[in-house]
């Protein structure tokens, strides 16, 4: 009853919440409290937890924030939500998101851009901005959210909460609505490392209905949690810390990397040469794979229909040109040419030769160190509407937290500082391929 409150008391202004279930959430809080009463009791029993519009949810609306999904009544739980209901979650709402995860400002939604609760005129992030909100709002105790460039970690900064994106594989995509699907990732948004770890052990593990999944026992994450960090070996990447650095953000990571030091950490200088093409070749990964999934918003099988009568075609086209929004048509349009006959060599195929080369960067870093610490953006949330006339500003934005996801590696997002307007900063601590356990203990330290 109290999130549900302070769900109606905040979100008018911050538009955090696409869909709120009162009567759901209460009666699911009325099971936990009954399990409860008898003893039954699970890590989640009677947590509230609200979810990315992303995540499709059994006779609960799915909207992806996309207009072209109109009232989309999903008949099945994805597997992550799933395993939240199995340990006692209570869903209290579904999340406001950039339009099929696209965007890193939020302002890309069909249903209105959600506000940074630290300042009402900046966005807080995308493309999980909802996610992040919720949690900082203090409208939900966790939440889910999804990482293809950066989507968890950039709000998660942006708004002052942690964000994990695991390694690709570690947690299953099935029934979650697919952006780009060598990407994607599902991952949680909390106030702090313990409930992340918390989360991560509630959703992570193989699963039958995802092919990318990964068979490998999932560790209790809570179990070393409090390792510290003293002799392990943390690298700075030179080629993150560059001039387009803001100062503030640059001295907070700065005090982090120090706090690091003193903790016992050793600190040294990596080097992941492939950096410089990381943004050009996810937008050419990303809206490739975009192209092709979005194909099946046709009218037919999901949501809404515009049907002028002029035939088949006819109806294809005005339904997608009538239901997705300019950025899902720009990504569907270039992601198209990319994989086009005569350019898929050009484009495509080299962009995968240029990802192997990146992953390999990381691969021979973790040769040298345990853990890598970047800033998570250039910049703290900026204001709204400040980005959005110049899409390749707004995709510069993401330069720090791409190349995670093109690697498959995994990354999370630790507060660590304010603007001298109060806005949050976050640092990124990136970690070996399903390396979670030791990421989070080396996140753990420094809160
Ligand atoms: N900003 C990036 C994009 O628009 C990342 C989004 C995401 O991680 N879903 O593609």
């Amino acid at each position: 009853e109290a999130f549900l409150q302070r769900i109606k008391d905040t979100d008018e202004r911050l538009n955090a919440f696409i869909t709120v279930c009162d009567d759901e959430a209460l009666e699911a809080a009325r099971q936990a409290d009954a399990q409860r009463a008898a003893g039954n009791v699970q890590p989640l029993t009677g947590i509230p937890v609200a979810l990315k519009d992303i995540f499709i949810t059994e006779g609960l609306r799915t909207t992806c924030a996309s207009k072209i999904l109109g009232d989309y009544c999903p008949p099945y739980d994805g597997t992550a939500v799933r395993k939240l209901k199995e340990q006692g979650a209570v869903i209290v709402g579904k999340l406001n998101m950039d339009e099929f995860a696209m965007g890193s400002s939020n302002e890309n939604s069909g249903y209105g851009p959600v506000r940074n609760p630290w300042n009402l005129d900046c966005v807080p992030g995308g493309s999980s901005g909802g996610s992040a909100v919720a949690v900082a709002a203090r409208q939900a105790v966790a939440t889910l959210g999804t990482d293809t460039g950066g989507s968890i970690r950039m709000p998660a900064s942006h708004c002052g909460v942690v964000g994990l994106k695991p390694s690709y594989g570690r947690v299953s995509r099935y029934g979650v609505i697919a952006y780009a699907s060598s990407l994607d990732q599902v991952g949680p948004m909390t106030r702090d490392v313990r409930d992340c770890a918390i989360m991560l052990g509630a959703v992570a593990g193989y699963d039958p209905a995802d092919s990318t999944s990964v068979d490998m026992p999932v560790p209790d994450y809570l179990e070393n949690l409090e390792q510290g960090v003293a002799g392990k070996k943390i690298g700075l990447p030179k080629e993150y810390f560059i001039d387009g650095l803001d100062a503030e953000v640059k001295q907070a990571i700065d005090a982090a990397v120090e706090t690091y030091r003193k903790l016992g950490a050793e600190i040294v200088e990596v080097s992941l040469p492939h950096t410089k093409y990381a943004v050009a070749c996810y937008y050419v990964v990303a809206t490739a794979e975009a192209s092709s999934n979005l194909a099946r918003y046709d009218g037919v099988r999901f949501g809404e229909r515009v049907d002028e009568g002029n035939g088949l075609i006819d109806m294809y086209m005005q339904t997608r040109s009538q239901g997705f929004g300019d950025e899902v048509k720009r990504r569907i349009m270039l992601g198209t040419y990319a994989l086009s006959s005569g350019y898929y060599d050009a484009y495509y195929l080299k962009a995968q030769k240029v990802r192997s080369l990146i992953r390999q960067d990381f691969l021979d870093a973790f040769e040298q160190v345990d853990c890598i610490l970047t800033p998570v953006a250039p910049t703290a949330a900026f204001k709204l509407g400040e980005k959005m006339a110049d899409p390749l500003t707004m995709y510069l934005s993401d330069i720090f937290t791409i190349s995670t996801n093109l690697a498959g590696i995994c990354g999370l997002s630790l507060p660590c500082g304010r603007t001298e307007q109060g806005l949050p900063i976050g640092v990124q601590l990136l970690g070996k391929p399903f390396g979670e356990a030791e990421l989070l203990q080396t996140a753990y330290a420094y809160e």
